[in-house]
């Protein structure tokens, strides 16, 4: 509940990873609004980190987005001014959190970049979505970083990069090369999954390499002189092949035939839960150690309820994959199709009485001013028409946005939804996934009890927001 009537204090933040630059352009962008919207400079208030990767660091360190989620939790802030969302978090989870402390609080969002789409306060579905573009996004950058960096490497085992002039080539080092080969045409022969992991341990000492290694060695086309992007294989003609192209997706294929088996032997240990759990009693649970098995208790006065990080990240797999089997794409997708072209008609209607408004205010100058006249009388409708005209071009930049999304969407939902169906989900993307599809995770003396989100999505209701899904000894 809200007791002071004062006036909305608006937050400004930025976020600049290293150039000096991009902050101005952030402030900037953030100014022209408070300007157009004529915001009192008194009430807003200035959040800025520097040198900071969001995609690196946690919110925690992140000191001035804990200053101001902490002003928003005591109620200081009411609006928030920020670029794009992808200043706020990189990841979806983060940005979850995020946004249920804006919900909570009630705060005004408004992302200033030209080409944002606007705060979905009512829709956190597509709030979500948009910010798993975000990512896309930033993992599609990347991804042009690592291409080049796949084509020509720095230091590639095996190889020695001779660079003259302009022209840069590779050739296999002698004294490694037969062993090289071994290893490769080892790992083409194998029959089994066991054949390969011991065909890897074999190798570990010889090559003096770890299997993590090994495996992305002969996961890297690089070796049969190939690089692959979306269109299939190319040939590096300045690359000497190890193997050939043939041997490579030999051993592609058998990889992703052991897929399991070679994470199971080869997956990292994990010591911390996808989701920090609550006690019964609401306090967060406390991750602890007991020799090597790490197990999660209450931090309050339930020191006996407690569940291991093994069993509680089991029954969290097993949570995600019920979801994700009942959860629709289709439906997803005309929810949030519904939705958009809701708020297209919206901005329809605005932009029309924005119209009529400018007309009426055009002709009322036209009427009533004469180089007579004083300038005072006119420098009033004049600004005013100002401010008009920049909505009505805010409202259009807005509309092509979301008539873009309205066609993307359905490209997201189904890359999405097919992904997690599939399984074909990497560690992070799994955590990822669990902090943006479950809400909270309660452990009590005899269940684990989880609370998800995206309840509207689920085929059938298979899917209710509480359930019991697992039971402790
Ligand atoms: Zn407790």
């Amino acid at each position: 509940m809200k007791l002071n009537i004062s006036p909305k204090t608006t937050a400004v933040y930025m976020r600049v990873s290293t150039h000096a630059q991009n902050e101005e352009m952030q402030r900037a962008a953030a100014m022209s609004y408070i300007n157009t919207h004529k915001i009192p400079m008194e009430s807003v208030k200035f959040y800025s980190d520097h040198g900071v990767s969001a995609s690196k660091l946690t919110l925690l360190q992140r000191k001035d987005l804990m200053n101001m989620l902490d002003d928003i939790q005591n109620g200081k802030v009411n609006r928030l001014i920020c670029y794009s969302r992808d200043r706020l978090a990189r990841n979806t989870f983060e940005y979850m959190k995020i946004l249920h402390t804006f919900k909570e609080h009630d705060v005004e969002v408004i992302y200033v970049a030209t080409n944002s789409i606007p705060f979905q306060a009512n829709n956190i579905v597509l709030e979500a979505l948009l910010s798993m573009f975000t990512q896309q996004e930033a993992m599609t950058i990347q991804m042009r970083k690592s291409d080049s960096h796949k084509l020509f490497p720095v230091h590639i085992f095996g190889y020695e990069r001779l660079k003259e002039g302009n022209k840069i080539e590779y050739k296999l080092k002698l004294e490694i090369r037969n062993q090289l080969t071994d290893f490769f045409m080892d790992c083409s022969e194998v029959d089994s999954p066991e054949q390969l992991i011991s065909t890897l341990a074999k190798y570990k000492s010889l090559l003096k390499r770890n299997g993590d290694k090994l495996l992305k060695m002969l996961r890297n086309p690089f070796y049969a002189a190939h690089h692959k992007n979306s269109s299939g294989y190319h040939a590096l003609h300045y690359v000497e092949p190890l193997i050939s192209l043939g041997i490579y997706q030999l051993i592609e294929q058998k990889l992703l035939r052991f897929r399991k088996e070679i994470e199971c032997a080869f997956k990292p240990v994990t010591n911390d839960a996808y989701i920090v759990p609550y006690c019964h009693c609401g306090s967060i649970m406390k991750l602890r150690k007991i020799e090597n098995e790490a197990y999660y208790s209450c931090s309050h006065k339930h020191k006996k309820n407690q569940i291991s990080v093994a069993e509680l990240n089991q029954a969290t797999k097993e949570k995600i994959k019920e979801i994700t089997q009942s959860l629709s794409p289709s439906l997803i997708e005309s929810k949030c199709l519904n939705y958009i072209s809701r708020l297209r008609k919206q901005m329809v209607q605005k932009r029309g009485i924005i119209e009529r408004k400018i007309n009426a205010l055009c002709l009322n100058i036209a009427m009533n001013h004469s180089p007579l006249h004083g300038s005072i009388s006119f420098s009033r409708p004049y600004e005013e028409l100002q401010f008009m005209k920049k909505q009505q071009e805010e409202l259009k930049e807005t509309e092509r946005n979301l008539e873009q999304l309205q066609q993307e969407i359905s490209q997201i939902t189904n890359v999405v939804v097919q992904q997690v169906q599939e399984q074909l989900l990497s560690e992070n993307q799994l955590r990822m996934l669990c902090n943006s599809l479950i809400k909270n995770v309660c452990v009590s003396n005899e269940e684990v009890i989880f609370e998800i989100y995206f309840k509207d999505f689920m085929r059938h209701g298979v899917c209710p927001g509480k359930e019991i899904q697992y039971a402790c000894k």
